[in-house]
């Protein structure tokens, strides 16, 4: 069987898995002379897997798949083919459509027939990957703390630098002008000003900038922007990203004011946030779907339309809380009860076992080559000693194992690293879809926008129904709950099923 090798080393240095192109290399050629495979081809490459099309290696590999070059891959991980979901999702339908036949690495072979969608779907990305777009399990502690809450450089407009002492510097609402920011903030979202009549509006009040000088639009567009002015560095959306200084307003009125400064051009939208802007298209016409609030008995309503910007369009608007109810549908079929959560999670545990049974008996060989090179070590010592070699020869042969020893050890931690990095990324994304409709629910508007981009893409909406599809690898759980009921959580093994065996106890009963 002919198998097309493919190499990739990132070349951004966090990355863990750090065994570098030709050992990656020598390894899968070790490994297929061991097994007999012929090797048709090496496709290598220094680029980093995280973002999609970005790998001319990767692409030349998917452009041989799908003209019917090459049936097998042979990889080091399965880190090393994609990092993202979307690249993942290529692989995954080449093997669901039986172009792509397997998948080898050293420890396992995933083939059309044993591929276990969830897994794999999940495998393929990375934990970083996913924890990263769905930063919003805040309360579970999925994200990192950012150490540093101090405001670094210079104190921004309506703010002076507090502190001298290093660690202990930060910034504080200036007495004398931050009542201005609070009350020309005010007046912006409740009057709906243009950045003009803001401009002019400082000028009555006298506030000047630091230098003394009258701000200017564009100064001034700039320093409304900045979500300093609520207590975050640069992500308002990212708890970890909150400084620890007074903030002089709160993030609410600073969306906001974020979304008058977005409509300065249509002042007769409302001041509401709508958290669903903008991530539908209408299918009719391909404009994007926006939302308007209006107020009937002074209650306000909202909907979703069509922005109808190619002209008419007869698509219906919908209900901004009917909306929000097929989303709850929808997020519903991946997120995870608690019981199916911890069920997953054994099951994984134990898929894995399975799937990495080799890995332990890898692990044995290379510990087994590791104590080897060591002896023969000593033992070139000793003749060096005996004056059986000459200085050059034992420096030469020092080198050669010295060199084998490092390599080994480099491959002794990444097999390591194998069986529970992919543990750990599966767990790491059940833990996302656990309660998911419930941290949907009970979300504040950001996050809902968050959890919707985060697990969707290509949403569309036509006469009040929503077109939704999973990303990457969310769909892969859709039903998971279901499937585990039914055992029929082996992906694709249980599509394919053994006539039944039968069974001789029946026959004697
Ligand atoms: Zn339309």
């Amino acid at each position: 069987m002919e198998y097309f090798c493919y190499c990739r080393k990132s070349s951004e240095s966090s990355e863990k898995q750090a065994l570098s192109l030709p050992a990656q290399e020598r390894e899968l050629k070790e490994y297929a002379a061991e097994n007999s495979l012929k090797i048709a081809r090496i496709i290598k490459e220094s680029k980093s897997a995280r973002k999609p099309g970005q790998r001319d290696g990767f692409n030349e590999l998917i452009e041989n798949i799908k003209k019917g070059h090459c049936k097998r891959v042979l990889i080091w991980h399965t880190n090393r083919l994609s990092r993202n979901p979307q690249e993942s999702g290529i692989i995954m339908q080449l093997l669901t459509d039986g172009k792509l036949l397997e998948i080898r690495t050293r420890y396992r072979s995933i083939t059309n027939e044993n591929a276990n969608d969830i897994l794999l779907g999940v495998e393929f990305g990375s934990n970083a990957q996913y924890s990263r777009e769905l930063s919003i399990n805040t309360k579970r502690g999925l994200r990192e703390k950012r150490k540093r809450g101090e405001w670094c450089s210079y104190a921004p407009a309506f703010y002076i630098n507090m502190g001298t002492e290093k660690g202990k510097k930060n910034i504080a609402p200036n007495p004398k002008t931050s009542k201005f920011y609070v009350r020309l903030v005010d007046e912006i979202i409740s009057n709906r000003l243009n950045l003009v009549q803001a401009v002019n509006l400082l000028y009555e009040w006298d506030v000047k900038t630091r230098r003394g000088k009258h701000f200017v639009k564009s100064e001034l567009h700039r320093l409304l922007r900045k979500p300093s002015y609520c207590g975050y560095f640069e992500d308002v959306n990212d708890e970890s990203d909150k400084g620890k200084w007074e903030p002089l307003i709160t993030k609410q009125k600073w969306l906001e004011l974020q979304e008058v400064l977005d409509d300065d051009s249509k002042p007769y939208q409302s001041r509401h946030y709508h958290p669903f802007k903008g991530i539908m298209k209408c299918p009719r016409c391909g404009c994007a779907i926006t939302a308007y609030t209006k107020y009937k008995n002074d209650k306000p309503y909202t909907y979703y339309c069509c922005t109808k910007r190619r002209g008419k369009c007869d698509n219906k608007p919908i209900r901004a809380e009917d909306l929000e109810d097929q989303f709850v549908g929808h997020i519903s079929k991946i997120s995870l009860s608690k019981k199916y959560l911890e069920i997953l999670k054994e099951k994984t545990r134990k898929q894995l076992e399975v799937d990495f049974s080799q890995e332990c008996d890898r692990r044995e060989e290379i510990e087994n080559q590791l104590s080897d090179t060591l002896q023969k070590l000593d033992k070139i010592l000793s003749m060096r000693i005996e004056g059986e070699l000459t200085k050059d020869e034992y420096l030469d042969q020092k080198e050669i194992l010295n060199k084998r020893v490092s390599e080994l050890e480099e491959l002794r931690g990444d097999v390591k690293y194998n069986r529970d990095d992919v543990r750990e990324s599966l767990e790491l994304f059940y833990e996302q879809c656990f309660g998911l409709q419930e941290v949907f629910s009970n979300g504040t508007l950001e996050e809902k926008r968050k959890i919707v981009m985060s697990i969707s893409e290509g949403l569309t909406l036509d006469d009040k129904e929503v077109g939704w599809n999973f990303k990457e690898p969310w769909s892969h759980m859709v039903s998971v709950e279901s499937a585990i009921e039914n055992e029929n959580w082996g992906g694709r093994r249980d599509s394919n099923p053994q006539p039944p065996v039968p069974q001789t106890g029946a026959l004697t009963n």
